[in-house]
């Protein structure tokens, strides 16, 4: 089966599972080992099946989990030089680490091609990941200050896509954040807005697309405006839905054409958990869940 899924997205914590081949692999972990164990339980995925973990980048909504899961398990990380660097000494010493990654320059891990694609973001190295087995490819962009040619030719064309749509500017400029706060996530290498994240899609969708829309902020986004932007794409790609940062998003099964999500009974990127975001005037809504994090979106 070739999947992926989401353990939760948004600025509170992220984890996205691939599934190629023999593969699971594990894009990040911004979620305590206690946490991320309950949330890949609901996947129906054991941690210790997990065969690596690749890390975008340092930002704790990434990171903060990445060494006591791969501590706990065994399980090797994989990431640039810059992002290993930002893990503490005592931390980076206790979990097994992979391939030092480097932006532009694939490498294989059982049978699955890894394209680590070098993005504007302000982070030390970062980067955001394009899987590919047999003819199929799944793109992950959970971060991205702005759409660039270079990360638009990489994601063209994926058969399964995960993209961060993380604010409506207007909300974003109307909200509460401090205005160097709203400089810094509106910025060039801060995150995309819904406007930015509809063009990147327009760029690179195909009809055999499954698309899954994640690290909406939970602040300064809303159900209908991602409607807005999106809604107008189901029947134009193969499916679409949202990941939140509470349920995250459930398998979507890719590329195969008809038959195989019946075959397994995954789902094929419906039965989307309902998003629970900010009321459009930027006040929380209540059952968010959880406590509120730094405002990093
Ligand atoms: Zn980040
Ligand atoms: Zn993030």
């Amino acid at each position: 089966m070739t999947a992926f899924a989401s353990l939760g997205s948004g600025s509170r914590g992220n984890a996205t599972c691939v599934r190629m081949g023999d593969a699971l692999l594990l894009v990040d972990c911004g979620f305590s080992l206690r946490q991320a164990e309950i949330r890949l339980e609901r996947l129906g995925v054991h941690a210790a099946d997990i065969d690596a973990i690749l890390v975008t980048h340092e930002h704790s909504d990434h990171a903060s989990g990445v060494p006591a899961l791969a501590a706990r398990y065994g399980i090797e990380v994989h990431a640039t030089h810059g992002t290993l660097r930002c893990f503490a000494p005592e931390l980076l010493a206790g979990m097994p680490v992979g391939t030092t990654v480097r932006g532009g320059h694939p490498f294989t891990l059982k049978g699955v091609e890894v394209m680590p694609v070098t993005v504007p973001h302000d982070a030390r190295e970062p980067v955001q990941f394009v899987f590919r087995y047999g003819g199929c490819r799944i793109g992950v962009i959970s971060d991205l200050g702005c759409p660039t040619p270079h990360v638009l030719d990489h994601y063209r064309g994926c058969h399964g896509l995960f993209l961060e749509s993380n604010h409506d500017r207007e909300m974003l400029m109307r909200g509460s954040y401090p205005p160097r706060l709203k400089r810094r996530i509106a910025g060039d290498l801060g995150h995309l807005s819904n406007g930015q994240a509809g063009e990147f899609l327009g760029a690179v969708a195909i009809p055999e697309m499954d698309v899954v829309i994640g690290h909406v902020s939970e602040r300064n986004n809303h159900p209908d405006l991602l409607e807005e932007t999106f809604g107008g794409w189901r029947g134009r790609v193969r499916s679409l839905g949202y990941a939140t940062q509470r349920e995250g998003a459930p398998w979507t099964v890719v590329g195969t054409g008809a038959g195989e999500a019946g075959e397994t009974g995954e789902a094929r990127g419906s039965a989307m958990p309902a998003l629970q975001l900010a009321a459009r005037d930027g006040r929380p809504r209540q059952g968010a869940g959880g406590v509120p994090g730094q405002p990093v979106e």
